[in-house]
């Protein structure tokens, strides 16, 4: 088994996932990145970071317009966060799966924000909704040698 065999990289997309500052202050990071992990994804950036504001509204921008940004805003700022760059064949649709409707009422059980959280203002984590603003997302987060290219033991059993 070779890694380099396994998946061609077209296949591999990336995807930006963050533990909102909820999560963060609730203890839920190791049991957020656990779900991740076990799925079969590749974490390839991780850290734990105080966003400043300019970051949360240039991450946001499609949401400007809304009534809630300026809420969503103060939330996102209001303590650290848990930025990851994720990274596997079909991760970005996969992790919103794993993540859940966005307001956890509607959120099937199962799902992060389904077992884990209540309320739309307060749902614990972001996934990027498709591969470019995963590319997007990550490159606005992470900084150049934050990121880590590596090869996992266990590709070879989780793709074939
Ligand atoms: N949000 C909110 N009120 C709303 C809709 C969204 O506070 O009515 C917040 C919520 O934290 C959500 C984020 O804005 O996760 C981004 O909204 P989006 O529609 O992109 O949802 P997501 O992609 O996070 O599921
Ligand atoms: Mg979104």
């Amino acid at each position: 088994f070779l890694p380099h065999l396994v998946a061609s990289m077209e296949e591999v997309d990336q995807t930006y996932i963050m533990i909102k500052p909820d999560g963060v202050q609730r203890g839920l990071v190791g049991e957020i990145i656990s779900r991740f992990e076990r799925k079969g994804f590749k974490l390839t950036g991780l850290k734990l970071f105080q966003c400043p504001k300019e970051l949360a509204e240039e991450h946001y921008k499609d949401l400007q317009s809304k009534p809630f940004f300026p809420k969503l805003i103060d939330y996102i700022t209001s303590g650290p966060v848990v930025c990851m760059a994720w990274e596997g064949v079909g991760v970005v649709a996969s992790a919103r799966k794993l993540i859940g409707a966005t307001n956890p009422l509607n959120a099937e059980p199962g799902t992060i924000r389904g077992d884990l959280a209540v309320q739309t203002g307060r749902n614990v984590v972001h996934g990027s909704d498709s591969p470019d603003n995963g590319k997007r997302e990550i490159g606005l987060w992470f900084k150049e040698g934050e990121l880590c290219a590596w090869a996992a033991v266990q590709e070879p059993w989780l793709v074939e």
